[in-house]
């Protein structure tokens, strides 16, 4: 999946953000939600920042690195006083030092400070920034999307948020999941295909939590209580909550990536558990590529393993673990010196030669972006003795590139968008290779095609993509291979 020379921690698709916010009567909001942070780590380790409404203000602290890395007790007793708080964690593209995109993005306004934190990506960034420009005028030359959204929140007019955001919100294509604050509220919005996912959760007693993803509710204490509806916008303050549709619902589109990779398994997305959902998925990726006469079936660590769990249970072919990683593998963006190169997934997994030796291998993965970690974990197994080695994979091949805020690479790096199955196999030197099917994967998660994105594996991209925007990441019009 990674490159020769990507950084080790760049590895397979990313995630590109994790937010957080919490309101209420709570005595240190800050630590509620660098403990909310700490929980999305998952969604992203390149950055991470916290702003805080204090005295009619807002204060925010942010830089590179892990969450931990970023807040020590010192930096959370400085954010102390506030009672309401955001938060975000980032992932973007590796090796470009961009701590001017560390988010919250804080903006001042005639109407007091406002504090943005975006997971998901706008399609349109270019055209936002110039009309911002031509409005303002200000140099947002460099402004990412998530930055020109605070900029035109902050540039509004209207002096309620939720006037604001009906304003602004038409002007964004995109897939948005927005937390924002202003030093007397809070507030929760998603676009309105719903890509990316946000829940809101309750502390009691007023108090509310939004977050990417339920786990992190849970994590602080709280209670999920829904989801954030697409187009709309939970906007807390001191009278309560308020649920206002901003724009009409679009056509539910989350991302079936969610539930196949970036989500952690105690999360729930519509109402189902991914943990359920990918050991479904295990269970049906049994039944479509079966792997008559293998002894074991191990999983990549730690995506992977309920997936893995579902396999053996279907096939009855005893689950294993046949592949140690090292979890700390993220805390470094350290390249490591070119005689280690070719150790490349070394580094991050060891072979457990006891479980593998003389045996017939199922390696469950959740999916192949470029192929090259999947080559290299193949011939790691081989090495340790394994007679035949059978690839399974819980998505359809990926094809096409993401738009909508995931980092998974241009399409002429996705081998499945140059090679045929047949083709991959023989590249990764598995015995056999199987991936399931895309009505396979809606079919473990028990919901309707309809209600996902889905636009990597069947390019059939629910929010236009631009030409020219399509155009930084697609091939020409040649289609990929069938597969
Ligand atoms: S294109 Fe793929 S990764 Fe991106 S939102 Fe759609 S399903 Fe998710």
């Amino acid at each position: 999946m990674c490159s020769k020379d990507e950084p080790l921690a760049c590895q397979g698709p990313h995630e590109e953000c994790g937010v957080f916010g919490v309101y209420g009567d709570i005595e240190d909001a800050a630590r509620v939600t660098f403990f909310g942070l700490f929980a999305l780590q998952h969604r992203g380790q390149e950055s991470a920042g916290i702003a805080v409404a204090q005295d009619g203000d807002i204060r925010c602290h942010k830089a590179m690195g892990l969450v931990t890395q970023v807040f020590d007790e010192e930096v959370l007793k400085d954010l102390k006083a506030g009672r309401i708080a955001v938060g975000h964690t980032r992932y973007s593209t590796c090796g470009s030092s961009v701590w001017q995109h560390a988010q919250p993005i804080v903006c001042d306004s005639p109407r007091g400070a406002i504090a943005v934190a975006h997971n998901g990506n706008l399609v349109n960034t270019e055209e936002l920034r110039q009309r911002l420009m031509r409005a303002g005028g200000l140099d947002l030359s460099e402004a990412n999307d998530s930055a020109l959204v605070a900029h035109m929140l902050a540039q509004s007019k209207h002096e309620r948020l939720e006037d604001a955001l009906a304003e602004v919100m038409p002007q964004l294509q995109g897939a948005y999941s927005l937390v924002i604050m202003t030093p007397t509220e809070l507030a929760a919005v998603r676009d309105p295909y719903g890509i990316r996912p946000l829940a809101i959760g309750h502390l009691g007693d007023g108090r509310y939590v939004f977050s990417s993803e339920s786990c992190a509710i849970s994590v602080v204490g709280g209670h999920f209580h829904r989801e954030v509806e697409p187009g709309e916008a939970v906007i807390v303050d001191q009278n309560g909550l308020r649920e206002i549709e901003i724009m009409p619902l679009a056509r539910r589109a989350t991302c079936v990536f969610e539930f196949i990779y970036f989500a952690r398994p105690d999360t729930q997305i519509y109402g189902r558990t991914i943990y359920e959902a990918r050991r479904r998925m295990g269970h049906q990726l049994a039944r479509e590529h079966p792997a008559k006469g293998a002894h074991i079936v191990i999983p990549i660590p730690d995506s992977a393993v309920p997936a893995a769990l579902g396999y053996a249970e279907a096939s009855r072919i005893p689950f294993g673990e046949g592949l140690v990683k090292n979890r700390y593998i993220q805390r470094t963006f350290i390249q490591p010196a070119q005689t280690m190169r070719d150790l490349g997934a070394r580094m991050k997994f060891s072979p457990l030669r006891e479980a593998i030796a003389g045996h017939k291998v199922v390696m469950v993965d959740d999916s192949i972006v470029r192929g090259t970690t999947t080559g290299k974990l193949v011939h790691m197994l081989r090495d340790a003795g394994a007679t035949e080695v059978h690839v399974r994979i819980t998505s359809p091949p990926v094809r096409f590139p993401c738009f909508y805020g995931i980092d998974m690479a241009d399409q002429k790096e996705l081998v499945a968008a140059l090679k045929s199955v047949e083709q991959i196999r023989e590249l990764i030197g598995a015995t056999s290779l199987g991936y399931l099917s895309l009505d396979g994967a809606v079919r473990a998660i028990n919901l309707p095609k309809s209600l996902f994105c889905r636009a990597c594996f069947d390019g059939k991209y629910p929010i236009t993509v631009p030409p020219e925007v399509q155009g930084t990441k697609m091939m020409g019009n040649e289609p990929p291979p069938e597969t």
